[in-house]
């Protein structure tokens, strides 16, 4: 079985656990949530925000949007 070495941290873990990022060619491995928030933290700290602002907010948007109709989706059953 392969193992995985968190990013962050450096803690070993099998495959199956952790999370496991593919990006591009890359693959990135943390072991915990915590680990990959810090990862997201620490990318963002360093991507200039005129680059990746509107793909954020496009995201955002979209994950916002989603909120609004599960709600929607709520209230009718109610
Ligand atoms: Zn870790």
């Amino acid at each position: 079985m392969s193992k995985y070495i968190c990013l962050i941290c450096g803690r070993k873990f099998p495959q199956g656990q952790g999370i496991i990022i593919k990006y591009g060619r890359l693959e990135l491995a943390f072991h915990s949530n915590r680990c990959a928030s810090k990862f997201l933290r620490l990318l963002l700290e360093r991507i200039p925000p005129e680059e990746a602002e509107g793909y954020v907010k496009r995201l955002r948007d979209e994950l916002i949007e989603a909120i609004k109709e599960k709600m929607k989706l709520k209230q009718k059953r109610i």
